[in-house]
């Protein structure tokens, strides 16, 4: 039974929905194309319609269009097209007000076929403005990626946390029973950090550990990762290192402290450091043994007078 009016009601639906409606035949002509293309593309029904799609959009991408029209004749079947995987299939602006970096409108776009007498006659096809969504989304993954650094920085020095540096060393560590490359691991440790606290006050200690962070950060390469490691602690893993280098960068860090002053209220204010180290070597088992020798090395360190590098080496049975 026909409901008086449908066809009309088509007719209504098609200009008024809020979203890019067209067709083109099987030469790709232009046979449809609704009010929301009209007034985000420029070009009126009456201009639009029996023209080829290609010669009114020289700049839509061709070949990628082309294979989508193509399959659908072909195989009868819609298909859709994400705004993640291409953006946009027609360069329309947008009227959403906060796009941050977003300067097109963004489409989600289905190609479907219009069928008649078993011969798909036409691809029709349509553009939903999801600029919205995109920028929504976008602004999602931005804080996600702020929260996701935050949780494996230190608050106190910006640094890597102890979080961050223990996934890296899991890493460093797999690809050096992979491929044997060598790497290294320093700890540093404040000497009589205590005195500092109980000497100038805590707020004084917290100057001295986010200038430590200052000083090392330049001393080293950027594919070496410095974190805090706990309280006056600090790690350093460095990626392809032998014995050689990691001795270098250790008293590197050692002697840019020694060298450093902080300015505090009672004159400049220096500290020092003992750093122990290690490198990846044949029959290590685990993470936490390199870490118990370059800790082994720290104390070494310690005990041997402060202010100076050791390197872990076995000690003679
Ligand atoms: P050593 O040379 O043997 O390392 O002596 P130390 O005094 O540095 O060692 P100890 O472990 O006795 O003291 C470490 C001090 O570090 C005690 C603790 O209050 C202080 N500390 C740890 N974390 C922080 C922090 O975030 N801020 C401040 N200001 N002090 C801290
Ligand atoms: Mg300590
Ligand atoms: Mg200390």
């Amino acid at each position: 039974m026909d409901i008086p009016g449908t066809a009309r009601l088509s007719e209504l639906a098609l200009e008024r929905v809020g979203l890019g409606i067209f067709a083109v035949d099987r030469d790709y002509r232009i046979v449809l194309w609704n009010r929301f293309m009209d007034e985000h593309s420029g070009l009126a029904a009456a201009q639009a319609i029996g023209r080829s799609f290609f010669d009114c959009f020289p700049d839509a991408p061709r070949a990628w269009l082309k294979r989508k029209f193509d399959t659908v004749f072909l195989l009868h079947s819609g298909s859709f097209s994400s705004w993640q995987h291409r953006p946009w299939l027609l360069p329309f602006e947008h009227d959403c007000p906060i796009t941050g970096s977003l300067d097109l409108m963004q489409q989600d776009c289905a190609f479907m076929p219009l069928i008649e007498n078993g011969e798909v006659v036409a691809v029709c096809v349509t553009i939903a403005d999801v600029t919205e969504l995109a920028v929504a989304w976008k602004e999602r993954e931005v804080a996600l990626d702020a929260l996701r650094d935050s949780s494996e920085r230190d608050a106190l020095t910006g640094l890597y946390n102890r979080r961050h540096i223990d996934g890296r060393l899991e890493s460093e560590y797999n690809s050096w029973t992979r491929h044997h490359e060598t790497f290294a691991v320093l700890l540093f440790d404040i000497d009589h950090f205590k005195r500092v606290n109980d000497t100038y006050g805590h707020p004084t200690g917290d100057a001295v550990l986010r200038n430590i962070a200052a000083i090392v950060s330049p001393q080293l390469r950027s594919s070496d990762i410095l974190a805090r490691y706990g309280g006056e602690e600090f790690i350093v893993v460095l990626p392809h290192c032998d014995e050689a280098g990691a001795a270098v960068v250790a008293e590197k860090i050692r002697a840019a402290i020694e060298n450093d002053a902080l300015e505090a209220s009672t004159g400049a204010l220096k500290v020092t450091v003992s750093v122990g180290g290690c490198v990846s070597t044949d029959g290590l088992t685990s993470v936490a043994a390199l870490v118990a020798q370059a800790d082994q090395a720290l104390y070494d360190a310690k005990h041997g007078g402060r202010n100076r590098v050791c390197l872990f080496h076995p000690h003679p049975a």
